[in-house]
């Protein structure tokens, strides 16, 4: 959870703003976690204290209805609606929400029930459903099974059927101004960014780098990465500082769940 609240707000700041260049600085007074880390609190609090997916993830929104990059516009209605129906969307919100049931479920028929019901309440495409659905499961996959990325990679395919595209065909679109807004595209750029990577912060710069949807990438990928990597002391020290307490409560409470839990591989 905590990878992809990182991987959030150190994105922050080039969703919309200059290209990020090789170096560039993880954490500045102009970063702030976006929708990506509210959503991600909503999916854990509805899982930690019983709540409903929907009325969890209406809950966080309408406390916190003007984060920086914004919701997108079809979520944003939403949120916002009397009667909030599914919208039949594939947008990358799925994915990137979903992490903590990849920790807070250890059966994988509970991982992909429980994803597809955090996913279905708004995003009720099968292309958004399928990308949450993988990013849980690769989690379990990772901490759980201790499979290496290889294996990753050709399980995703099979049983997902994402193509992880090569690095440099993904640099080369973000740095032809594409913005990658669906799970189609966003979740198998995030995942070889954690492959290609060698360490939980080098799957954050590489997610950021490919540019377009940098905080949404790096929220994913840091997500997958906290389950094989351990998290940098120092990154959640400095991430932290940038959550208000309600949101830090559910943070806390997520860890003390999980401390007993199969962790990451790698320290
Ligand atoms: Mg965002």
């Amino acid at each position: 959870m905590i990878g992809a609240i990182i991987g959030d707000i150190v994105g922050s700041r080039f969703e919309f703003g200059a290209a990020p260049q090789e170096g560039f600085e993880l954490f500045t007074p102009d970063c702030s976690y976006t929708d990506d880390t509210i959503c991600t609190v909503a999916i854990a609090d509805a899982v930690l204290n019983g709540r409903d997916y929907q009325e969890s993830l209406l809950d966080w929104c309408r406390r916190y209805p003007d984060p920086m990059g914004a919701y997108g516009s079809r979520f944003e209605q939403w949120i916002h609606s009397e009667h909030p129906h599914p919208m039949n969307s594939f947008g990358n919100g799925s994915a990137m929400r979903v992490s903590p049931i990849g920790w807070l479920f250890d059966e994988w028929e509970d991982v992909i029930e429980e994803a597809k019901k955090s996913a279905a309440v708004s995003h009720n495409h099968p292309e958004g459903i399928k990308g949450a659905q993988c990013i849980a499961e690769t989690i379990c996959w990772l901490r759980l099974m201790r499979f290496s990325k290889p294996d990753v990679e050709k399980k995703v395919r099979k049983f997902f059927g994402y193509e992880l595209p090569p690095m440099r065909d993904i640099l080369k679109i973000g740095s032809e101004g594409h913005f990658d807004g669906t799970c189609q595209e966003t979740v198998p750029m995030a995942l070889r960014c954690f492959m290609d990577a060698n360490s939980f912060e080098e799957t954050i710069r590489l997610a950021v780098l490919c540019d377009g949807d940098t905080d949404t990438k790096a929220c994913i990928a840091g997500s997958v990465a906290e389950a094989y990597y351990q998290v940098p002391e120092w990154m959640i020290n400095k991430a932290v500082d940038y959550l208000p307490e309600d949101m830090l409560g559910i943070l806390g409470q997520f860890y003390e769940r999980i401390k007993d839990s199969c962790g990451p591989q790698r320290k």
